[in-house]
């Protein structure tokens, strides 16, 4: 059997084939002796493919594995998993919101990175504990759902109150701006820092988009999965701009799938 493995900086996603079909699973770093365990048990013979920056340091501790380096991999994942799905594109933007964000374009059967940002996860759970005290992106993804925004952001709206502005009230002003003279709640924040991360992403994405003349994005990485409302905002802002969204629901595996089909 095959088994595709991504360690990346926070989560080691590993994907194996078993009676013609996939297996998805993961690990904390903080959890890697569980893994090399499960792996030991794992039925041989079987082929072992790692991907992601901690794969040569995961290697040294493994039998016999092959490397192959994620962004090569990682729009083969998608694809598979878009074809699961039944939303097959030719061309896309991915997206990949890890710890850190990756930006891919997939376009006339290549791929290619081009461009990244530490505003990612990473930046999600870390800033969202020196905010709120809560530590698990569990916890923090929750409190975002429940917290508005608009308590702590300065919005277009605020500044220009009862005259006319230029560009949409609604807009962000200035993120955070408001900390100055609210207090806010913890679900007020993580809302806020949510927003932050995601119109930051999605200016990147639009600047990507334009410059290669592409329509639709699609959402991978564990960043994405299981937070609602920083996918709400992610969707919302592609619709503003007038691009497809697509969020794959196994987007979290997007390396480790490319990993295993290398092989
Ligand atoms: P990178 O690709 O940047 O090296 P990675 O591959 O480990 O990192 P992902 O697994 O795609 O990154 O995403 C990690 C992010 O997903 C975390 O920063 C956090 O925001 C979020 N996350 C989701 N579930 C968890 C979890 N159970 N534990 C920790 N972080 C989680
Ligand atoms: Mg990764």
């Amino acid at each position: 059997a095959r088994v595709g493995i991504d360690a990346g900086g926070t989560l080691i996603k590993v994907v194996y084939e078993e009676k013609g079909y996939l297996h998805y699973k993961y690990y904390p770093i903080s959890k890697e002796k569980e893994l090399l365990q499960w792996l030991q048990i794992f039925h041989s013979p079987a082929q072992f493919i790692l991907t992601g920056g901690r794969a040569e340091a995961l290697k040294q501790k493994m039998a016999e594995a092959k490397i192959v380096d994620e962004f090569s991999v990682i729009c083969a994942g998608a694809n598979y998993l878009l074809k699961e799905e039944g939303k097959q594109r030719s061309e896309y933007l991915l997206m990949n919101v890890g710890t850190g964000t990756s930006f891919f374009i997939h376009k006339n059967g290549k791929s290619e990175r081009v461009l990244g940002t530490g505003l990612g996860g990473g930046t999600f759970i870390g800033l969202g504990k020196l905010l709120t005290g809560k530590s698990t992106f569990a916890q923090l993804a929750d409190l975002a759902g429940d917290g508005s925004k608009e308590e702590i952001d300065v919005l277009v709206k605020d500044i220009y109150e009862s005259s006319s502005s230029p560009i949409d009230g609604n807009l962000t002003a200035s993120n955070f701006g408001k900390a100055i003279f609210v207090q806010g709640g913890a679900s007020d924040k993580a809302a806020a820092l949510t927003n932050m991360i995601a119109e930051n992403l999605m200016l990147l994405a639009m600047l990507l988009i334009e410059k290669h003349s592409l329509s639709t994005i699609v959402f991978s990485g564990s960043g994405v999965s299981r937070h609602d409302y920083f996918q709400t905002r992610l969707a919302e802002f592609s619709n503003m701009f007038g691009y497809e969204a697509i969020f794959l629901e196994r987007g979290k595996y997007s390396g480790a799938v490319g990993a295993l089909l290398s092989a």
